[in-house]
């Protein structure tokens, strides 16, 4: 049976969301879940970007050994050299080049005639054909080209080796039924159209990315880029769990075709919102909040006698349990043991014992510990970015006739250090007091706070983006008390920029 290949761009695409930025640690982390998620491919990034986005690369593709690892490059020799430099150490890499094809951004953009870009075409495809032969071609801004010129911008990239062409509708300007015609009338009409896959790269601009991939799928691409939660520059890509699911619902014919796991995507969808910082909205499909969440009182007597009512997916699909298991502080280590294993982690007996004191002393401070809850610690453990700094402890006084004070101690391999500050408010208080103690400052563009679990002893997730020394560098702290949530994750911030300054320095 044909495969329909899923390349996941949520590490290059998705990372071009404004404001976003991931490092190295970040990029692994996420990098790890959709190797679990079964993508065919991930597109780690675009190496020549910068000397942390090459690092983070060069790290994905030494560590995944299941899929293929693209990244992407433009069509100069400086670009694929990066590139490949990058990638090469990964199982199966893949060198994915970019050129402009629209009379607009030829004009506009790059200031070149058609026959100055068919060239610059297939020089870039053969000088990257002495790399490797795995090599994707895609024409940036296709859906606003004219026809017959991007069938020859196709068939000499296919002529140069590309084994992928892709189609992007990079501004989200297509429409489904012209997007599916324009696929029907490349592949008829590309000299070498049998010896290449199609691929669909669409964004979201309209709201029709994913239909616009479906309709490209119906038209015989096999190649479909997407990125999770639909992250990427403006209002984002494809979103990948809306993909696979659309297709399995809709066209059981193409399950065989999927490789992706199902079963990862609410894992995935969480996970990278965490990451990220980037909230989902509840209700957006598929990984939302309230996707399966009914009000009306007819609905929800109905579902409850059968789900299909009133819902297309079932959620147990997704690895979504609905019933959370839940646990208190009399659940022993075995008890631990299992439910880290009914989360699809298996972990060693050193990871374990090292787990157990976490557990506890959340279970101490909160009822009932829920399955996200120790999705966290147990994330947080496996994945712990080196830390220059701990913290022991923070003291706020605060009220609203007093003005806010915080005093913030932290544990460094040379001992112990404190400092106080004060501030607006308390959280300003206790950033000041991390600064000072550190000797580092930032500037805060981005403060966050949320429930992990529900209820008055949630788990709080603080989540912030700081700007310091010409780089963002993103934090995330958990608590039960918001405050020590919000100091935690400065300071993880702090500790990324310490790192990067060691690097540089
Ligand atoms: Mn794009």
């Amino acid at each position: 049976m044909e495969k329909i290949e899923i390349y996941d761009t949520t590490l290059r695409d998705g990372e071009q969301t404004p404001g976003l930025n991931f490092n190295l640690w970040d990029k692994l982390k996420i990098a790890k879940q959709l190797e679990k998620l079964h993508v065919d491919v991930i597109e780690a990034g675009f190496p020549i970007s910068s000397e942390g986005e090459f690092a983070a690369v060069k790290a994905i593709a030494q560590e995944l050994r299941e899929p293929v690892v693209a990244a992407m490059a433009r069509v100069a020799k400086a670009d694929i050299d990066a590139c490949w430099e990058a990638i090469r150490y990964a199982e199966r890499p893949r060198i994915h080049l970019f050129l402009a094809t629209s009379d607009i951004h030829l004009e506009h953009k790059l200031n070149k005639s058609r026959d100055e870009i068919l060239a610059m075409i297939a020089e870039g495809l053969r000088y990257a054909g002495r790399y490797t032969s795995e090599l994707q071609f895609t024409a940036e801004d296709a859906s606003r080209t004219d026809k017959d010129f991007l069938c020859r911008a196709f068939a000499t990239a296919i002529e140069a080796g590309a084994k992928t062409v892709n189609i992007a509708d990079t501004v989200g300007y297509a429409l489904p039924e012209e997007f599916g015609a324009l696929f029907r009338y490349c592949i008829e009409n590309t000299p070498g159209a049998e010896r290449v896959v199609f691929g669909a790269h669409c964004h979201n601009d309209l709201g029709l990315a994913v239909a616009n991939t479906l309709i490209a799928v119906e038209n015989g691409a096999r190649h479909v880029e997407a990125t999770m939660n639909g992250l990427g520059e403006r209002a984002g890509n494809a979103a990948l769990e809306e993909i696979v699911m659309a297709l399995r619902t809709r066209f059981p014919e193409w399950e065989g075709a999927l490789s992706v796991h199902p079963r990862e995507i609410y894992r995935s969808s969480r996970l990278i919102s965490r990451v990220t910082g980037v909230p989902i909205p509840p209700n957006k499909p598929v990984v939302g909040s309230n996707a399966f969440a009914h009000e009306s009182g007819i609905h929800q007597a109905a579902v409850l006698r059968d789900s299909r009512t009133y819902e297309v997916i079932d959620s147990r699909d997704l690895g979504y349990s609905g019933e959370h298991l839940v646990f208190g502080k009399h659940s022993g280590r075995s008890g631990l043991a299992a439910w880290s294993k009914s989360l699809g982690y298996d972990l060693s007996q050193e990871q374990l014992d090292a787990l157990f004191p976490l557990f506890k002393a959340l279970a101490d401070r909160k009822n009932e510990v829920h399955d996200e809850d120790v999705e966290v610690l147990i994330e947080d453990l496996l994945n712990r970015t080196p830390e220059k700094w701990k913290l022991d402890y923070i003291h706020i006084s605060t009220g609203s006739t007093l003005i806010p004070t915080a005093t913030v101690r932290l544990r460094t391999e040379e001992g112990s250090l404190e400092a106080a500050a004060t501030g607006d408010g308390p959280i300003n208080a206790i950033f000041a007091a991390l600064e000072k103690a550190t000797g580092i400052t930032g500037v805060l563009h981005h403060y966050a706070l949320d429930a992990i679990t529900g209820g008055k002893d949630a788990l709080g997730q603080a989540s912030v983006r700081v700007e310091s020394g010409g780089n963002i560098y993103s934090g995330r702290g958990y608590s039960t008390d918001i405050l020590e949530a919000s100091a935690l994750a400065y300071l993880s911030a702090l500790n990324k920029a310490a790192i990067d300054s060691v690097q540089a320095g």
